[in-house]
């Protein structure tokens, strides 16, 4: 942010004389700091205005009055607008969220900033922010923009809810400038856009807006707001409505509507490639220098000056420029791209298909998506010496000592990375990216301490994403549904500078379901973005969009119920392989689930149950990912004085890993809970794999449990050789519950400790996977069930129950594997209804590289979630029988959003997001407004 002046007035008069065109005044501020951060916005003299009194909210005879310093929020709530005005009322409820309601002023509302994301975004031309420079939102990604009232040199909209209500209700703003007073029709009061799209309503400099007058209309109690919006909260309207009726008796004397939102007034290193090494900038947003200053905002500044030149060049950044440059890999995992299980004396997987009585062929589309986490990634690098300690945001301390040791050309002895906590990883963080060796190597050169953080946008563009896909499944079944043949090919994307295979059928259509005939390809195609790497569940959430979709529509087809069709179908093998699983209770979790949830009442018939003017439906799918561990290694330390020490290079994502380390722990020593301490998140610790894969519990937890038995029995070799010990010299010395016993004496370890002068004894030990990788296979399972309703008029879907049973065998702590699969549901949620990155053909830019843009799904969008486990310990993967959770709670939801969708309204939406649009009409021979709207890399591509 730049350097400015802060004043705060006394009176509107004084007001008037700072204010001026080199100025803005701030009231709540929750839009000017935003924009004053981003440079979008550089006023040099910023005046409060909060010790005026534009305030009070008052019903008298010529109407409603509410002074313009009045939050949101009081206004939304206050009886005589809610009795009178319910329209405002509803509009503000609607409007944000209610953090932001409770700081944002009435007349800052009105005077908010238009969210086109040209507009936020400095790096690119936007005739509202510099007059003449070009708009590019016309021809570029324009979905939230406006279709009418709009010019050549701009087509944003206004983003209040609150004055499409007010305009609607006739209201009037009163304008102060000094001693001039004037009172002016809001309607009259904005400006379209015309050629001087950055004039944006009458405002004189100097002038504000210090009450809004309501006219007295008595009918306007019966008026409404109706929001079209992508998510339940805290998001902008595609459309909107402010209705106002004048009824007598059955006929309509007066109307008013305003309408709103469619008009413009109203685990390898992530990247391979190192920085700064050439001339070449390989895509959008790569980074081209470091600026190092005192404060954050310093080095923005500075950066912000820094002038390039660069020679374009066409970018390929679509599925049909990518196609050219496609190619297949040489393997995917340890199958081969196209892998092929072929029934003997069947000559093609086509073959196959063609001999079925039923088949099933349809192509589902997803774009890329954006990690994410509430934390950005960050890097603090210090130098002692030749010793470099990294304070990183990371999910895998060892590994990222390893990568940024590699980079800088050092012994990675001399790089010690910490982590204790994690603000949320989702896979952008198992990677090392290269700004944490620049920041080293900056630290280095200038001798002192750096910290590198990564803004929003830069989340999007230097951290990777998960590929788009286009996949095509083909099943062929029995006329009972018994699959003959599954043909699931997957193109994904990837980038030119990095390589990086979402395997969507291979690790699902590949081993799900029992079939004679399966074959699954992969192909790759090259864009110039950012390398794509790992996100939540790589390969299975698409992949099991696709396939789950696929076999709801195969029920549809064949007349059976989803669930019956997938118990018929289920493998008791592994396909292919012919290895048993060695665990797996899949037709429990369907079983369950469906009791649980109410299947029994769901109607096949879709379009059929109804509420009012929303539609009902039911929808279900399998829930899947492999159990792998890793090698690790883990310390168990007791201490004289009591207490003992679980200590491992691991981390904890917020996933419960401190406290899953703690209750080993203790089991193992059999101590209480309260007598264990734990150190994670340091690569000084003995090693553990990167936290990815759902593998840290699995990994970590037989490597504690071997150190404790170690510790154990150091313990007592001490204990019986030490002649300072009351067990010196006995031959029947046990531990038991914290305690050795012996010779009819016991005492707890601590105390044995002291009386020997010892402060510790402690065993590393490590634990890695066995023969039993190679007899059996290794996979979670589940099912997942939802219930949503569709508005038949809008479109909008809104979860209301969700249904998961998870079979990831031993629960280790029921509260945290149960946040685990909320987690993963929610991010499912956000998959099938609201994510998607917007990447731009022209330029290669995410168009949408923010959290206004980019939507998550909010407490609003996530309904009643409840959760089981079968709980079966899988003793053959390892000692504890528990396989990871982070995963799998997102793999079925995706399609069981889309399948309840399907039965809410009879349409089959395979291109997500699921947004509104693409499901208009909802019902037959409705009418439609068509908007216009460049729906950028979210175009299907036919197969
Ligand atoms: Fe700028 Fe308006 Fe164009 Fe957006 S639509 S880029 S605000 S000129």
């Amino acid at each position: 942010m730049r350097p400015f002046v802060y004043e705060s007035a006394s009176s509107a008069q004084q007001a008037a004389t700072r204010g001026g065109t080199d100025s803005a005044f701030i009231a709540g501020g929750t839009t000017i700091i935003d924009l004053m951060k981003l440079e979008v916005m550089k006023p040099s003299r910023l005046v409060d205005l909060n010790p005026l009194q534009m305030r009070g909210i008052e019903m008298g005879e010529d109407g409603l009055r509410i002074g313009a310093l009045e939050k949101m929020s009081a206004v939304a709530a206050h009886p005589d607008v809610v009795a009178n005005y319910p329209v405002i009322s509803e509009a503000l409820f609607k409007s944000a969220s209610a953090q932001i309601r409770n700081m944002a002023s009435i007349g800052g509302n009105l005077l908010q900033r238009t969210r086109c994301g040209y507009f936020r975004d400095v790096t690119t031309p936007c005739n509202k922010r510099e007059p003449g420079s070009g708009c590019p939102a016309i021809d570029g990604e324009n979905r939230m923009h406006a279709i009418l009232g709009t010019s050549s040199s701009c087509v944003a909209t206004h983003p209040s809810d609150l004055a499409v209500a007010l305009v609607a209700l006739d209201a009037s703003v009163r304008l102060q400038n000094g001693a001039d007073v004037r009172l002016i029709e809001l309607d009259d009061f904005y400006l379209l856009p015309g050629d001087t799209p950055d004039d944006e309503n009458q405002l004189r400099p100097g002038e504000l807006i210090t009450e809004v007058c309501v006219p007295r209309l008595p009918w306007a109690r019966r008026s409404t707001y109706l929001k079209i919006r992508d998510r339940e909260s805290y998001e902008f309207a595609l459309t909107s409505a402010a209705v106002a009726l004048d009824i007598d008796g059955d006929k309509i004397r007066d109307i008013r509507i305003a309408v709103g939102g469619g008009q413009s007034e109203g685990a390898s290193s992530g990247e391979t490639v190192p920085l700064l090494q050439d001339r070449k900038i390989l895509n959008y947003g790569q980074i081209i220098g470091l600026v190092v200053a005192d404060s954050f905002e310093q080095a923005r500044d500075a950066a912000a000056l820094v002038r390039t030149q660069c020679q374009v060049e066409d970018p390929v950044a679509s599925w049909d420029k990518g196609m050219e440059f496609s190619f297949t890999p040489p393997a995917v995992g340890e199958d081969q791209a196209i892998t092929k299980i072929l029934a003997e004396g069947v000559q093609s997987i086509d073959d196959a298909i063609k001999g079925c009585p039923v088949v099933m062929d349809a192509t589902y589309t997803e774009p890329i998506y954006h990690h994410n986490p509430m934390e950005p990634h960050a890097t603090t690098a210090v130098w002692h010496g030749d010793r470099l300690t990294i304070y990183d945001a990371t999910q895998g301390v060892v590994s990222q000592r390893l990568d940024v040791a590699a980079v800088l050309g050092i012994d990675e002895d001399m790089v010690r990375v910490l982590c204790p906590f994690v603000g949320g990883g989702f896979g952008c963080k198992g990677s090392m990216w290269m700004f944490s060796p620049l920041t080293a190597a900056a630290a280095r050169a200038l001798n002192r301490p750096v910290k590198t953080i990564l803004t929003r946008e830069q989340m999007f563009t230097l951290v990777g994403h998960r590929p788009a896909l286009i996949q095509h499944l083909t099943l062929g079944a029995s006329a009972d549904g018994t699959l003959q043949a599954v043909k699931h090919d997957v193109r994904s994307t990837v980038s030119f500078s990095k390589m990086f295979i979402e395997a969507a059928a291979h690790r699902t259509s590949r081993l799900l379901y029992k079939s004679p005939n399966i074959q699954v390809s992969q192909t790759l195609v090259p864009w110039d973005v950012g390398g794509p790497t790992f996100m939540r569940a790589p390969g299975c959430a698409p992949g099991m969009f696709a396939l789950e979709c696929a076999m709801d529509e195969l029920a549809t087809k064949s007349g059976i119920d989803p669930v019956e069709l997938r118990i018929k179908n289920n493998a008791d093998v592994y396909p292919g392989r012919n290895v048993p699983w060695s665990s797996k209770n899949l037709v429990e979790c369907y079983q369950l689930g469906a009791e649980k949830f109410g299947w029994s009442k769901r109607k096949s018939e879709p379009g059929v149950v109804k509420d009012g003017d929303w539609l009902i439906g039911m929808g279900m799918a399998s829930a899947l990912y492999p159990a792998h561990r890793n090698r690790a290694s883990a310390k168990i330390r007791l201490q004289a004085d009591g207490t003992a020490q679980v200590s491992s290079a691991t981390q904890d994502l917020g996933t419960g890993t401190w406290t899953v380390l703690a209750i080993v722990g203790a089991d193992s020593l059999e101590l209480p809970i309260e007598k264990i301490r734990t150190e994670l998140g340091d690569s000084a610790l003995p090693p553990a794999p990167t936290s990815g894969g759902s593998t840290s519990v699995a990994s970590v937890t037989p490597a504690i449990q071997r150190a404790a038995e170690s510790a154990k029995k150091k313990l007592i070799q001490l204990s019986i050789r030490d002649k300072k010990s009351p067990f010196f010299g006995m031959n029947d010395v046990v531990y038991k519950s914290g305690e050795i016993t012996g010779g009819g004496k016991s005492a707890d370890f601590g105390s044995v400790l002291s009386a020997i002068g010892r402060s510790a004894v402690e065993a590393v030990e490590m634990a890695a996977p066995g023969e039993e990788e190679e007899k059996y296979a290794f996979h979670s399972f589940g099912a997942q069930f939802c219930e949503l309703q569709v508005n038949r008029w809008t479109a909008e879907i809104r979860l209301q129950r969700i249904t998961s049973v998870m079979d990831i065998g031993t629960v280790v702590n029921l509260k945290t594997a149960r946040s685990q699969i909320i987690g993963g549901i929610v991010f499912g949620i956000g998959m099938a209804l609201l994510e998607g990155s917007v990447l731009e053909e022209k330029t290669g830019r995410y168009a949408n590289a923010n959290f206004a843009d980019y939507l998550v799904a909010t407490n609003a969008d996530v309904p009643d979630v409840d959760v089981h486990f079968i709980n079966k310990p899988d003793t053959i993967f390892n000692p504890l029988g528990a396989r990871g959770i982070g995963e799998i709670g997102i793999t079925g939801m995706p399609a069981a959003i889309a399948n309840a969708v399907y039965n809410a309204t009879g349409r089959r939406v395979r291109d997500f997001p699921i947004l509104p649009e693409k499901l208009l009409p909802v019902a037959p021979n409705q009418p439609v407004i068509s908007m216009s709207g460049n729906q950028g890399s979210r175009s299907t591509l036919s197969w």
